[in-house]
Formats: C-alpha cells, sequence, structure tokens
C-alpha cells in the first residue's frame, strides 16, 4: 500500500518511518525517507507540529 508522506505530501513506499502523533494519539504521521533525513517538520490535522 501506498503512503503519503504527512510532511511533503510524496507517495513513498519503503524507507518510511510511521508513527502516531504524539499530541492527540490519533493522527497518523507517515514521513518519508528524504523528509527524515532532513528532519523536515510535519503537521498534524490536530495543528501539532514536530521535527
Ligand atoms: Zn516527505
Ligand atoms: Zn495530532
Amino acid at each position: 500500500m501506498v503512503k503519503k508522506c504527512s510532511s511533503c505530501g510524496k507517495e513513498t513506499l519503503f524507507g518510511y518511518s510511521e508513527f502516531k502523533c504524539p499530541s492527540c494519539g490519533k493522527e497518523k504521521i507517515i514521513r518519508c525517507e528524504s523528509c527524515k533525513a532532513l528532519v523536515t517538520n510535519y503537521i498534524c490535522s490536530c495543528g501539532f507540529q514536530g521535527p
């Protein structure tokens, strides 16, 4: 299944990390390999921003 990166919106198949938002604990955050490497911020739908 293709996942969409929460930071850049790019579709990612492997090398991504997936975790729940530490703020709301509901939303799934997907970070692709390049965003992981660049430590790009993600924004959850609850408004939480994290590195
Ligand atoms: Zn990305
Ligand atoms: Zn959240």
